[in-house]
């Protein structure tokens, strides 16, 4: 998949360029291929990086006979390249992860209306927004020593404050997103000072200092280094169907624990404003929101569909039911600065 991507961009980009240069002198050959990249193509933007995805951009281009141009890049980068492009936009579609990126791309007034009929029946209006559409969510949970732990005793995120949990609580930097998504969720909705508590109460429990990604955090709870652990449920999917038996074994020892008022951090597709191919644009969001891709993206990649109508494969079906925090994830990532600060406070590295 990575080498048909990179070759349709790159032929796409030969393509504009031919017609660019030559198309008045040769109208006969550039013509047809400027008629048909004007209908047929949509230039994608992701922060998003998985081979699912990758997947569903083949199943896109098959279903529609839309050649997609992919730019993988970091959310950074690729928000300051589209506020940079914004008078012409070389991009449709945007997608990104975490409700940061959404206040930052409404901020820079890049985003576009992006939403129609269909996409208003697949995907329920908490999970949308202006000029945003949410994909896919993964929860933000508790990782648990399944032979120490009876996880009936953690029914909140609070509960791992708990003195109890003395030097047994795991977590990775507070520089990581997910972390600052959490923390920010909890300010917006409980306010600083009630923020500033728990996250005073997880350094006070921690069992080292912060460090290793989400699956690093689950890989150490299996190895007694702590009993407890703040990571997202999806990547505990993908470990659990790592062909490294290594890794697949970490998941046999380490259970998921989703509290009450689960934090759940969304990926989202914008159309942005002036997109040249707004109708591919829009039928691709379509796409996105329909059971198949959605069906398709929690299979592949352990995440929660947002379209109610999608049926949950394992493993996400066996965490039963569960409640999530109310919050409105067009906003709560401008209380993100005042995470970062709470963390600093409190000497979460
Ligand atoms: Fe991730």
């Amino acid at each position: 998949m990575r080498r048909f991507l990179a070759t349709t961009f790159a032929t796409a980009l030969f393509a504009t360029g031919v017609v660019g240069c030559s198309g008045a002198a040769d109208t006969t050959t550039a013509a047809p291929s400027e008629d048909k990249s004007n209908t047929k193509v949509l230039n994608l933007y992701s922060s998003r990086h998985y081979d699912a995805d990758k997947e569903v951009y083949k199943m896109f281009e098959e279903e529609t006979g839309i050649k997609l141009n992919v730019v993988e890049g970091k959310s950074g980068e690729l928000i300051e390249r589209v506020t940079r492009e914004a008078n012409n936009p070389e991009a449709d579609v945007f997608l990104t992860v975490g409700a940061e990126s959404i206040s930052q791309l409404n901020d820079a007034g890049v985003i576009a209306d992006s939403t129609s009929e269909t996409i208003a029946n697949n995907i329920p209006e908490k999970y949308r927004g202006e000029n945003w559409m949410g994909i896919v969510s993964r929860a933000r949970v508790i990782a648990y020593n399944k032979d120490t732990v009876d996880p009936s005793t953690i029914k909140t995120y609070e509960d791992i404050t708990k003195p109890e949990w003395k030097g047994k609580v795991l977590a990775r930097s507070s520089s990581s997103s997910y972390n600052q998504a959490l923390l920010a969720s909890f300010v917006a909705l409980d306010g600083q000072e009630k923020a500033t508590e728990w996250a005073q109460g997880v350094v006070d429990n921690f069992a080292r200092e912060p460090k290793g990604n989400d699956r690093d955090q689950a890989k150490a709870v299996a190895a007694g280094e702590g009993d407890l652990a703040i990571m997202n449920s999806y990547y505990w999917a993908l470990m659990n169907r790592s062909s490294d038996p290594e890794v697949a074994k970490v998941t046999e020892k380490v259970g998921m624990i989703f509290p009450e008022k689960t934090h759940l951090n969304l990926s989202y597709a914008s159309v942005l404003k002036g997109a040249k191919n707004k109708d591919n644009a829009i039928k691709f969001l379509e796409f996105l929101s329909s059971e198949k891709t959605q069906e398709f993206i929690a299979q592949e990649n352990g995440e929660f569909p947002l379209n109610p109508k999608t049926g949950l494969p394992e493993p996400q079906k066996s965490w039963g039911e569960f409640t999530t925090q109310d919050l409105d994830f067009s906003t709560f990532g401008k209380d993100k600065p005042e995470a970062t600060r709470i963390f600093d406070q409190v000497g979460w590295k």
